[in-house]
């Protein structure tokens, strides 16, 4: 499974924050997944949790944030969500629209305990 992988990447980037650190804890993980990055955010959301159950990584938290699509009008510069084809600016009602974000997997932040 291709978000089991994930997980597994977002688990070592942790483990790498605690080693950084000194051993710190990690508390929770920050992580963007986009509409169009091909990633089921459930599926990665239980592979995450099946692996951190039960390892020295426990209680540690997986914030999700979903991101749709979005496209940016090339004539007036607006940003705005692309839910359906075709993707016309709200603002000036042109088509001629660019991919503006929605393909992001990415980290987002780490929350690391106070020591
Ligand atoms: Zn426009």
């Amino acid at each position: 499974m291709h978000e089991m992988g994930i997980a597994n990447s977002v688990l070592d980037a942790v483990r790498h924050e605690s080693e950084i650190r000194q051993g710190a804890r990690v508390l929770k993980v920050g992580v963007r997944v986009g509409e169009l990055a091909a990633v089921d955010p459930e599926s990665l959301r239980f592979c995450f949790e099946a692996l951190v159950s039960g390892s020295d990584l426990e209680p540690l938290v997986l914030d999700l944030e979903y991101c749709p699509r979005r496209n940016r009008c090339r004539h007036c510069g607006e940003i705005f969500p692309a839910t359906e084809f075709p993707f016309t600016c709200p603002q000036c009602n042109s088509e001629e629209t660019v991919l503006a974000g929605g393909d992001e997997l990415e980290f987002a932040y780490m929350e690391i305990e106070e020591t």
